[in-house]
């Protein structure tokens, strides 16, 4: 008898030195985000549930003691109590004792330094100290725990140092734990049924155990108070004047009782709301999972309002153990590539258990347009950030993560339309991928689609220009550049379109570094018809004809190079041009006028580049054109004619324009042509030279002035 009154009493225990520093740091420390405490406390809650699910595998009878596994919250304002309840494993007395207050983890005193050097109270649960949180919000906290071998006890502390533990033989739990925070007076927003809804779907609403909330509501209830009905046939009684009554008012007498007994009163009562009801759909069965319920789960995780585009769901097993589901949107956001910090893109998930977003360790950056969520089952559940980055288990999933990613973009091949979709929000991406990815570059090259000079308004893949490809045909051609319109009518491309070949048109600034990555398809060489040394298949006629025009213009070359000088790296013949008689090319490895163009543009380029990347350029010269023909004649007369060198430059310098590169000095550009419009119009130099400074510059026309003053007008502008 004495022994069990001696069982009974509150034994007390004194928390571990760091345990008590811990909680003194969580109490007097300012946070403001406190609502995390609800997270940890429901991961434990589902880490109890797990261990539960996990020892009824081998052994059903343990759940004998109830085999509904949930959680429950009651918030009580009357008693300012938040309570939880899960039907969990429970705790033993040994293991309240232990894992509540007595034996610290290593995480105890990782984590006070960690917040010593600017961590966040939000990561307590990585250090596996995510109970103790509950002091966020609570000034008493007590765990009442029935564990399947043990009798049920109760855990109380208001910190300070030390805690009670206690049989308690009135809670009815069967099996599980219930913790019930008394909180501290100006934490009482956190029995707000608003509030806790809020928490839990931010932070628990994937946990794998449903998450109810006991809501109390109100309901009409018809009465059918005797007492009243009693009073009522009293009256009756009473009351003897309408002796008389015909059958109408008997009958409307009757219908107010009924409505005096269908009065109703409002009740109160208990709702349990479940809170968590998008269910973690990865953990089920694909082959039940409906389209409708892919596109509302994927609404629910990214905000979004249209359904996904392309959705892959999938597990991994073996080795490493692993969910995810993937979904592709409809619409790129506008900052795809603007804002370089990542958005909520992968969810990673420990064994349910909600880990962290934007886990950029699990997902390329090419591919941060793909949404959704990762499950592992190997990885441990306080990982950090930082251990994160150094897991083998994450490299092995991201790498699993790209291979379907892939997979998934060849499905969407399957459906023309849908693709075109997806290629227009996220063709960027895929180019980004090939010239990141070297181990996908070949599989996303698959993925290509480009203008040419045979696709009309559709676009081509590399796949289908290969089945174009005439016999005598090794390589694939390409011109990169500013637009469709300016790469279609460009001199590159006439030389080898007229010859039956197909051009594809990269036309965005990516494809430039994409293709210098890309280098090859299917085995046949990229190649640039912008760039030296493009040769194309001929037959011996076309070769000795060729070898005979070198000869014969060998000499013009040479006078041509020494004109331009330092301009141009070489001057040769060319077998690519057919209408233009000239046109510059860019040495094999530097830049190409596109990619000039592009770099230019890039106001924080670094300058020291444009030095020695910027384009070498080769002028090429057609030797059928009959400027050619009668410009090689000129100098052969005499090649220090004057008009040779302005000829030259002229050329040179349109020929700049027509092969995409910007003039270095337009002015001087602009003079020559002046000059040229004047030889053409028979205007005489030194005329013009006296007129000029007779006009003032800025008079306005006269109105009905005649052609000659427009003329003059012209000539004053030059
Ligand atoms: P962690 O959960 O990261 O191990 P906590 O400080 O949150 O660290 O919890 C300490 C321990 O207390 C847990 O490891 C678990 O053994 C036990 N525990 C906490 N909550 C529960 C619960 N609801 N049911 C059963 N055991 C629990």
């Amino acid at each position: 008898m004495s022994d069990e009154v001696h069982d009974d009493a509150p034994e007390t225990f004194a928390f571990q030195a760091e345990i008590a520093q811990l909680m003194s740091l969580i109490i007097n420390t300012f946070y403001s985000n406190k609502e995390i405490f609800l997270r940890e406390l429901i991961s434990n809650s589902s880490d109890a549930l797990d261990k539960i699910r996990y020892q009824s595998l081998t052994d059903p009878s343990k759940l004998d003691s109830g085999k509904e596994l949930k959680i429950e919250i009651i918030p009580n304002k009357d008693e300012n109590t938040l309570t939880l309840i899960d039907t969990g494993c429970g705790m033993t007395k040994s293991d309240l004792i232990n894992n509540l207050g007595t034996i610290a983890k290593s995480g105890t005193k990782a984590f006070m330094e960690a917040l010593q050097s600017g961590a966040d109270i939000s990561m307590i649960g990585q250090f596996g100290v995510g109970f103790y949180s509950a002091f966020l919000v609570a000034d008493n906290v007590r765990v009442v725990s029935k564990h399947n071998d043990d009798d049920c006890y109760s855990w109380e502390s208001s910190a300070g140092g030390s805690f009670t533990v206690i049989p308690d033989v009135t809670d009815s739990l069967t099996r599980g734990t219930k913790i019930i925070l008394h909180l501290k007076e100006d934490q009482t927003e956190y029995l707000e049924e608003k509030k806790i809804k809020e928490i839990v779907k931010k932070h628990s609403q994937f946990i794998g155990y449903p998450i109810s909330l006991h809501v109390e509501k109100e309901r009409e209830k018809e009465i059918s108070d005797d007492e009243e009905e009693e009073e009522k046939t009293e009256e009756k009684m009473d009351d003897d004047k309408p002796k008389v009554e015909d059958i109408e008012d008997a009958e409307e007498e009757s219908k107010d009782e009924d409505k005096k007994k269908k009065k109703k009163i409002k009740e109160k009562y208990i709702d349990l709301e479940e809170l968590n009801k998008t269910k973690p759909l990865w953990t089920r069965n694909p082959d039940d999972i409906s389209q409708d319920e892919y596109g509302e789960f994927y609404k629910s995780l990214t905000n979004d309002w249209e359904d996904h585009l392309g959705v892959k769901h999938f597990s991994v097993e073996g080795q490493l153990e692993f969910r995810a589901l993937l979904f592709i949107p409809k619409r790129a956001p506008f900052d795809l590539f603007e804002n370089r910090k990542m958005k909520n893109n992968i969810k990673l998930y420990v064994r349910r258990v909600f880990i962290m977003d934007n886990c950029e360790d699990l997902i390329p950056e090419y591919l941060n347009f793909v949404k959704g969520v990762v499950d592992s089952e190997d990885l441990p559940l306080n990982i950090s950030r930082e251990t994160l980055q150094q897991s083998k288990i994450l490299k092995v999933i991201r790498k699993n993560i790209v291979k379907k990613c892939v997979e998934l973009f060849t499905e969407i091949t399957e459906d023309k339309e849908q693709f075109k979709k997806f290629y227009e929000q996220f063709g960027k991406n895929l180019k980004l991928g090939i010239h990141e990815d070297s181990q996908n570059r070949k599989k996303l090259a698959g993925f290509l689609r480009y203008h040419s000079s045979q696709s009309g308004d559709e676009l081509t893949s590399m796949e289908d220009y290969v089945t174009r490809m005439k016999e005598n045909q090794k390589d694939i051609y390409y011109i990169t550049g500013e637009s469709k319109d300016q790469v279609s009518h460009s001199v590159f491309v006439e030389r080898v379109t007229k010859r039956g070949f197909e051009v594809l048109y990269m036309v965005e600034p990516i494809d430039e570094y994409c293709v210098q990555q890309l280098k090859e398809f299917d085995g046949k060489t990229l190649v640039s018809v912008t760039k030296e040394g493009l040769e194309l298949p001929e037959d011996e006629d076309e070769k000795k004809k060729f070898e005979e025009a070198k000869a014969k213009y060998d000499n013009l070359c040479k006078v041509i190079k020494e004109i331009l000088d330092k301009k141009v790296e070489k001057v040769v013949v060319s077998n690519r041009l057919v209408s233009s008689p000239c046109c510059i090319v860019t040495s094999q490895y530097g830049w190409s006028a596109n990619m000039e163009r592009i770099m230019k543009a890039q106001a924080l380029r670094d300058t020291s580049t444009m030095g020695y990347m910027a384009a070498k350029k080769n002028l090429e010269i057609n030797p059928e054109h009959l400027i050619m023909e009668q410009l090689r004649e000129k100098c052969e007369v005499d090649k220090n004619d004057k008009s040779v060198k302005d000829l030259v430059l002229l050329l040179f310098e349109t020929s700049l324009l027509s092969s995409g590169f910007s003039l270095e000095d337009p002015s001087t550009h602009a003079t020559r042509i002046h000059r040229m419009i004047k030889l053409g119009l028979g205007i005489d130099d030194t005329e013009e030279e006296q007129a000029a400074p007779e006009e003032p510059e800025d008079m306005p026309p006269l109105e009905g002035e005649g052609e000659d003053d427009d003329a003059s007008r012209m000539e004053e502008v030059d």
